[in-house]
């Protein structure tokens, strides 16, 4: 049970730090650092945990599979870098979207999903 706690934490530091959609090899990568006994199993275990707890949230990109992020954070759109295959938050919002949708739709949400080459890659 002291283990769960430990597997548990690093699995929410990996959050903290990496602030960006993460896949679960990225989690398992970034948590077996901090807790060298985390695998698969227990990182599954512990996911399901922090979604039902409503800390983390569930993307899925059909081109990315399954990521996750932190819940109730700030409206933002994502990046994803082809090349290292990261996917980063892109700050604030810069769609109208009320003047994309005809006349008498109602916009109840909305997803933004770029991808390219980060700084990083592109070499800059
Ligand atoms: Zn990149
Ligand atoms: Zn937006």
């Amino acid at each position: 049970m002291k283990r769960q706690t430990a597997q548990r934490r690093a699995i929410v530091q990996v959050f903290k730090q990496q602030d960006r959609l993460l896949a679960i090899s990225e989690i398992l990568d970034y948590g077996s650092r901090i807790v060298p006994s985390l695998n698969q199993a227990t990182v599954y275990r512990n996911l399901k945990q922090l979604l039902e707890a409503g800390w983390l949230k569930q993307i899925n990109y059909p081109s990315l599979g399954t990521r996750y992020e932190r819940a109730h954070k700030i409206h933002h759109h994502h990046f994803h870098c082809k090349a290292c295959n990261r996917v980063m938050d892109l700050p604030g919002c810069a769609l109208k979207q009320e003047q994309i949708v005809p006349d008498g739709f109602v916009v109840q949400s909305h997803d933004v999903f770029l991808s390219g080459l980060c700084d990083r890659c592109a070499g800059r």
